[in-house]
């Protein structure tokens, strides 16, 4: 059976003597993952369109417990990437956060958005990878089911003030006056960086990676996001430490 689905190559690897898996982020169907066969049988353009951070349009044979890729049309190449290892190991994060995140053998437009865009603007460089990578995490979760609410303190319902706290691990903020409950990680905000985060969850898709902060607010947005994902999922992310290494950066410690 022949299915066709547009998606983003995440994760590429090597089987046998020259065949590969493929993983796809496809609009239709979610996470899937597809063998490319040898390139002695493959179609012209088949190949390129089916190498990691390639948007294609697929046509898949559907086997059982498989697919094989029929056909590759590529849409979009994000070559950009690679000219910068910094910006390339934040894509690498953001594919294996989708492979932890998003659905498989359903829907999964909302995701795919997300990865395009950032990746988008990874590659042309002009938006601080902090701002793009706090936006993936926190929408990516938002979109698993794991909303942070951000609305107000917790306790008292206040909107602002000049320091807030967010609590990664039941997902909500608290302001200065009521105080982080006892035994719980927490994570300090500047108006800036409480601003930043409500943006990353709130603010339309096309509009979510436009702001900006301080040098400080960067790194308390970068704190706060992460501490969510690591506290929310319970585990951590061979790629998110690569690129801490390779920007010279130290990741939230809990
Ligand atoms: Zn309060």
């Amino acid at each position: 059976m022949k299915t066709d689905a547009e998606g983003l190559v995440i994760m590429e690897k090597c089987v046998g003597d020259s065949d590969r898996l493929i993983t796809i982020l496809t609009k239709q169907k979610g996470v899937l993952r597809a063998f490319v066969q040898r390139p002695g049988r493959a179609k012209n353009g088949r190949l390129s369109a089916a190498r990691l951070f390639s948007y294609s349009r697929f046509t898949l044979f559907e086997g059982r417990n498989k697919y094989i890729v029929d056909d590759a049309q590529p849409v979009e190449v994000f070559l950009d990437l690679r000219k910068d290892i910094g910006r390339l190991s934040l894509a690498q994060y953001f594919c294996e956060l989708s492979i932890a995140l998003a659905p498989q053998e359903s829907p999964a437009g909302e995701y795919l958005r997300l990865v395009l865009n950032a990746l988008y603007l990874l590659g042309r460089g002009d938006r601080p990878n902090g701002i793009v990578k706090a936006v993936v995490e926190m929408r990516m979760l938002a979109l698993s089911g794991y909303q942070p609410d951000l609305v107000g303190c917790s306790e008292c319902g206040k909107f602002e003030s000049d320091l807030m706290y967010f609590l990664p691990v039941s997902g909500r903020i608290v302001c200065d006056a009521c105080g982080c409950p006892q035994g719980e990680p927490a994570v300090q905000l500047g108006r800036g960086a409480m601003a930043g985060l409500r943006h990353t969850v709130y603010a339309e898709l096309g509009k979510a990676f436009s702001f900006t902060l301080s040098p400080q607010g960067m790194e308390e947005l970068t704190r706060a996001s992460e501490a969510y994902v690591l506290s929310t999922l319970g585990r951590g992310f061979a790629t998110m430490d690569f690129y801490h290494t390779m920007v010279g950066e130290t990741g939230w410690q809990g």
